[in-house]
């Protein structure tokens, strides 16, 4: 495939992406330097998608966000929660209206 089109397939994906989940960071709500954060890390090694090429990892979170396991969070935030900070570990699971099926409740 040429290398060209791939990227901009891609950048496609992540601008989708970015769509979805809003391009701000999901912890603090800042709008730079922001990154993809599986929520429950998958099973497999965590240099496992490190080795992926920029479309293939693309993909890879564009399958995470249909699972709900997806959000954005700065570099700051997600180096925080690589650290091991559990606050970021789940904090966002259903808030996406199409993940639910219940009406949303008057007050
Ligand atoms: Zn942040």
């Amino acid at each position: 495939m040429n290398p060209h089109r791939t990227t901009a397939f891609a950048i496609r994906k992540r601008d989708a992406i970015f769509e979805v989940l809003g391009a701000k960071c999901a912890a603090c709500g800042v709008a730079k330097n922001l990154e993809f954060d599986v929520i429950v890390p998958q099973a497999e090694p965590k240099s496992h998608h490190a080795n992926f090429s920029f479309a293939q990892r693309m993909i890879f979170y564009c399958r995470q966000l249909s699972a709900g396991n997806l959000q954005v969070l700065c570099s700051a935030c997600n180096s925080r929660k690589h650290r091991g900070c559990t606050r970021f570990i789940t904090p966002l699971i259903g808030r996406q209206p199409s993940h639910r099926n219940t009406a949303p409740q008057p007050f």
